[in-house]
């Protein structure tokens, strides 16, 4: 079967369908690769992110609905309306394979409607139906309420309160293997860009049966099958104590970005580590090991219960514990749960209202570690007030609001949890992602490479960081565009294999600087939309503290040089 774009004209209830033949620009590109594709040609670069003339996509990958291990993430794109740049977020959870599995590559959701509206996806049609009876609703309830409207195995995406105030820091919430709407699309506000369109929530009934084609199946297995278990046997584990175990290793390397990135080590760090949640996990009888998203054999992901055994939080990452944790001085995990719970219901992402909540508590709005104020905050987004307004909008906008002297920010979007004074590879990502300051973009955490054997220099020198930050650039663009969730490892050796299986399931016979291109491709097209909507290569830079001001403990600063930032991208042309 040939996949399929629909795209959703919101306004007028009218459907168009563009078959992906082998002949269509779009035929190997996937998920990112399409979304970027779609809003570079189609998406006036100087238009407002909130108006008509903005479109939301929302693309699973080339590799969505195969057997492949953890393929099955959504791409989620438009115009940002927090970076004003383009804007790909990306989502585990269970829709992307449900998609595929209808034959739907990508929906494009084009102009806005005036009434709060629900995309349904069955077997025959896509159709839209009004939905004010869920407005204002948090994701939780939402969700809950739309299992029994429309059976339990459905798949979601939606917003909370906050994209329907259109925040800028609003989120898009897919719904968990366990149907807990704990996984978000959460950069760059396309939350907002949902609610813009009118859109609360898209649902989508199991297909009868997949209309996925492998055209050389054996092939496929023959590659993907070792690949999966190589993956179980490394990453047992990562699969045990998920990405919350780097908190107390990353305090250790002074990168643990701490009291509004004034420090890079917490003293309470254990407190709100990776092993004191999984003591709580196992005392709690909560859950680890748990997939995202169909597909996925690592299983990072957790679910969280409160002391009396109830449903506190799922999918809570070492992102959230950094941002609403040491970055606030808040030191009981079971408030930071609740924090995550809480912007996942509002539909917020965790990141940014950490980083915002940063700014303000640096700027006496609120007192350090006061997780009770934070949830009242929280509370107000959900209701939409003036207050949650002023804290929905992005680290930026209460910072120019308080007029506050340390907004740490890359293009307008809030840094995430790697001090970037310390672990310099991850530095260059924040500056350079045409994304704003997004790890995702380029995650060089402790320890990654990208080449087998090649030389990148010490963690805390600059010596090699442009290479190894350009790589993983790359190689996670391609990973980005197979819907695969980065931590298969975005390496040379594995974009060998993603040639290899490309190969199978699109009957192409690609070699790997085939693959390289189409990577190369993506991120050129991501600029060119970026330099037409004013994100110049002159905003690859952080804000001037992170050169000044010495990280603590360790002493460090930014030290490239502004001209490396600049010219990153040159090697795109090389
Ligand atoms: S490894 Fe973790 S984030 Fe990635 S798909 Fe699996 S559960 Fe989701």
């Amino acid at each position: 079967m040939i996949m399929r774009i629909a795209r959703i004209n919101v306004e007028k209830e009218s459907i168009e369908y563009e078959e992906i033949a082998k002949d269509s620009k779009f035929y190997l590109l996937g998920a990112r690769g399409l979304t970027s594709q779609v809003v570079y040609d189609e998406v006036p670069p100087q238009c407002d992110p909130l108006g008509e003339e903005n479109k939301l996509i929302i693309a699973n990958g080339l590799l969505a609905g195969s057997p492949f291990p953890n393929s099955g993430r959504t791409s989620v794109g438009a115009k940002s309306p927090l970076t004003k740049g383009i804007k790909e977020a990306n989502v585990g959870g269970r829709p992307a394979m449900m998609l595929a599995f209808h034959g739907l590559r990508a929906l494009v959701l084009e102009r806005k409607s005036s009434t709060l509206k629900l995309i349904l996806i069955d077997n025959n049609s896509i159709s839209l139906k009004d939905c004010k009876q869920y407005g204002g609703l948090g994701n939780y309830e939402l969700h809950s309420k739309l299992r029994k409207e429309y059976g339990e195995n459905i798949g979601i995406y939606s917003i909370g309160p906050a994209g329907e105030y259109l925040m800028k820091a609003a989120s898009i919430a897919a719904n968990d293997l366990e149907g807990y709407p704990s996984r978000h699309a959460g950069r760059g506000g396309l939350g907002a860009v949902m609610g813009s369109k009118g859109i609360k929530a898209i649902v989508i009934i199991p297909s009868s049966s997949s209309k996925v084609l492998i055209n050389d199946i054996k092939k496929f297995r023959e590659l993907s099958k070792p690949f999966a278990q190589k993956l179980v046997e490394t990453k047992k584990n990562f699969s045990i104590y998920g990405t919350p175990n780097m908190v107390r290793g990353m305090s250790v390397l002074g990168g643990l970005p701490t009291k509004n990135f004034r420090m890079g080590s917490y003293d309470k760090a254990i407190e709100i580590s990776g092993e004191k949640l999984h003591e709580l996990v196992i005392a709690r009888k909560g859950k680890k090991q748990v997939s995202c998203s169909p597909s996925c054999v690592i299983k990072c992901s957790n679910i969280i219960l409160d002391k009396d055994g109830n449903h506190l939080t799922s999918s809570f990452e070492y992102e959230t514990i950094f941002a609403n944790g040491s970055n606030l001085l808040i030191d009981n995990i079971d408030h930071v749960a609740k924090i995550d719970h809480l912007c996942d219901d509002a539909g917020i992402d965790t990141i940014e209202f950490g980083v915002t909540m940063g700014v303000a508590m640096d700027n006496e709005k609120v007192s350090w570690g006061d997780a009770e104020k934070v949830f009242d905050i929280l509370r107000e987004i959900k209701k939409g007030s003036e207050l949650g307004q002023l804290y929905g909008n992005g680290v930026c906008h209460l910072g120019e609001k308080l007029k506050a002297k340390r907004i740490p920010h890359v293009k307008g979007q809030g840094i995430s949890g790697y001090e970037p004074r310390v672990f310099k590879a991850m530095s260059v990502t924040f500056a350079t992602s045409p994304m704003g300051a997004d790890h995702t973009s380029g995650a060089a955490i402790a320890g990654r490479t990208a080449n087998k054997g090649k030389d990148y220099g010490e963690l805390t020198e600059d010596k090699g960081k442009l290479e190894l930050s350009y790589e993983l650039q790359v190689y996670t663009t391609i990973l980005d565009s197979m819907g695969c969730c980065y931590f298969i490892g975005p390496s040379y050796e594995n974009m060998e294999l993603i040639t290899g299986v490309l190969n199978a399931m699109y009957n192409v016979n690609l070699n790997i600087e085939d693959v390289l291109n189409i990577g190369k491709e993506i991120l050129k097209t991501e600029i060119k939309f970026n330099e037409k909507a004013g994100i110049t290569q002159q905003m690859n830079e952080f804000p001037s503290f992170f050169r000044d001001e010495q990280s603590n403990p360790l002493d460090l600063t930014i030290t490239f040089p502004k001209e490396d930032f600049k010219n990153f991208w040159r090697r795109l042309e090389e």
